[in-house]
């Protein structure tokens, strides 16, 4: 099994709520939600943070964002949502694994913690 969690997901060995998949990215219900929707979206070849993803593979890190919206879309956030990227230690990123987290469904507050 991969030492990383969410390559451990996307190879299907650790189950998750999988709503979207592509042929380069998967997105699945965060364990632990902090809105009403709160889904990540991960690219299946690893890579550590938005950083090294934007930098290696710009186009992937477009799939993404799109993948995120096209999420958003089905969850029905019309009123409006939130991408966020966790960066490092100080970006609060706990999961080594780069993931967008898609977050709607009630008026999400500005600025964060
Ligand atoms: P971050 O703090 O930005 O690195 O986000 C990591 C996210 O992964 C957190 O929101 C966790 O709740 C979520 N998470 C951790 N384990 C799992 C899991 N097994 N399935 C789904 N989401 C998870
Ligand atoms: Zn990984």
């Amino acid at each position: 099994m991969s030492d990383c969690l969410f390559c451990a997901i996307v190879a299907g060995e650790i189950p998750a709520t999988v709503v979207h998949e592509t042929d380069d990215v998967v997105a699945f219900r965060d364990i632990s939600p902090q809105a009403p929707t709160h889904v990540v979206v991960v690219p299946r070849t690893h890579y550590a943070d938005v950083a090294e993803l934007s930098a290696a593979d710009p186009a992937l890190a477009g799939r993404l964002l799109a993948t995120g919206a096209a999420v958003a879309d089905a969850e029905g956030l019309s009123d409006g949502y939130r991408f966020v990227l966790n960066t490092g230690r100080d970006g609060g990123q706990t999961v080594f694994h780069v993931h967008l987290h898609v977050l709607g469904g009630r008026a999400l507050t500005w600025p964060p913690g």
